[in-house]
């Protein structure tokens, strides 16, 4: 027998690396890689940006964790701000996004109990990932991934994502048992979709006649990757609860659940918990990679570089037979090829491009909000060099 380390949950490429800076990455052995997948999302500010490090550094010689039995300065200070942008009320730490969804849910159970709704349902996506709970992994999905996890499947009602007549069916069909509605603003694992353009502000609407949730996962979305602070932004159609986490601490696990209205109030003492969640290095990273974002523009150049990047690869890639779609929201950008992309991400690895692959056909691009002209030049030239080779 074998000897056995690390559950075989990942299948990584034979590549690790020991410094980073920006979008760049290194190899022990010094060679250079571009980073366009931003450690799926959560490398936003760049790695290894000074002002976090430092953010770090000195929160370390500090102090790092006291527990939520006592009051922490850097809580209410990254609170303040989450909830000055977002428009909604108060917020709740975790250490992911599973757990920032989890806690959505126990607030779609609670308003459903306190309503006295008994058999509680939650409407949620085709195509969605909300994270890998019992619960969210529910909520979620995709193929493989709940096999064998069977539990909570009859909380939820799955329906076509942008599909508002389907909602509204479910309006008509099981609207009283329905407490909310979960989805993402722009399914990311699910193959970067973005919702088709009004859904958004529709479902708000839906939600507002039948006194459902809103709830957002922007735990992909969020925090400037699609060019705004939050994805819902674009269409004014501010949720009851949002979720976070990748992009909030650049590396640093934490998530965030903020609520609005009555929902913001539904927890009390000993109904939830996390003994990690929020605490002093996690939230003083978080305020200052929010700090990053502002003072340097990066809502702005993601928009801009996002724009470029969509614009240039629909450009050249149009006709090219191996592309269906060119899609995607600031720096949240999809190639969906016509069939199955193989090695594609150890053929770019191969050329000093780091990327992803989602639902075995989507090539995802993540990279820092930071990224250059140049090196938004760079991807796309590299990409449309893999894609020609691949096709040769
Ligand atoms: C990554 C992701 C999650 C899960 O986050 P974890 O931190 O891995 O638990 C949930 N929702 C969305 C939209 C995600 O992209």
């Amino acid at each position: 027998m074998t000897a056995v380390d690390l559950m075989n949950t990942y299948n990584p490429l034979p590549l690790s690396f020991v410094r980073g800076e920006g979008a760049s990455l290194w190899d022990a052995d010094g060679k250079h890689y571009l980073d366009a997948l931003g450690g799926v999302a959560v490398t936003s500010v760049g790695h290894c940006h000074p002002s976090v490090v430092e953010a770090i550094r000195d929160q370390a010689g500090k102090l790092l964790h006291t527990s939520n039995h006592f009051a922490i300065e850097w809580q209410h200070r990254l609170a303040a701000k989450l909830t000055t942008l977002s428009g909604l009320d108060a917020v709740f730490f975790n250490n992911s996004g599973a757990e920032a969804n989890e806690t959505a849910l126990k607030l779609a159970r609670l308003t459903a109990w306190y309503r006295g709704i008994e058999r509680p349902r939650i409407v949620v996506m085709e195509g969605a990932f909300h994270g890998r709970t019992l619960a969210t992994l529910a909520a979620s999905d995709g193929p493989g991934m709940r096999l064998g996890f069977s539990a909570y499947d009859e909380d939820f009602i799955r329906v076509p994502f942008g599909d508002l007549g389907a909602l509204q069916a479910v309006a008509k069909r099981h609207g009283a048992d329905v407490v909310a509605v979960l989805l993402e603003p722009v399914q990311g694992e699910g193959g970067v979709r973005p919702a088709p353009a009004g859904y958004l502000r529709a479902v708000r609407a839906l939600c507002d006649r039948q006194g459902w949730l809103m709830m957002l996962d922007e735990v992909q979305t969020g925090l400037g990757r699609t060019g705004h602070w939050f994805a819902f932004a674009e269409e004014g159609a501010v949720p009851d609860v949002l979720t976070l986490a990748k992009g909030l601490g650049n590396g640093i696990p934490i998530g965030a659940c903020l609520a609005r209205g009555r929902t913001a109030r539904l927890l009390t003492p000993g109904s939830h918990g996390s003994t990690f969640g929020g605490n002093p290095l996690a939230c003083r990273v978080a305020c200052a990679v929010l700090e990053v974002i502002e003072t340097q523009q990066l809502l702005a150049n993601a928009q801009r570089q996002g724009a470029w990047m969509l614009t240039t690869l629909q450009a050249r890639l149009a006709g090219y037979s191996g592309v269906r779609e060119v899609r995607g929201k600031g720096l949240m950008i999809g190639i969906e090829l016509t069939r199955a992309a193989g090695n594609l991400t150890r053929a770019a690895a191969e050329r000093g491009l780091l990327l992803n692959v989602t639902r075995g056909t989507v090539i995802r691009l993540l990279p820092a909000l930071t990224l250059s002209d140049a090196q938004a030049a760079r991807i796309v030239e590299h990409l449309l060099e893999i894609l020609q080779s691949l096709h040769a």
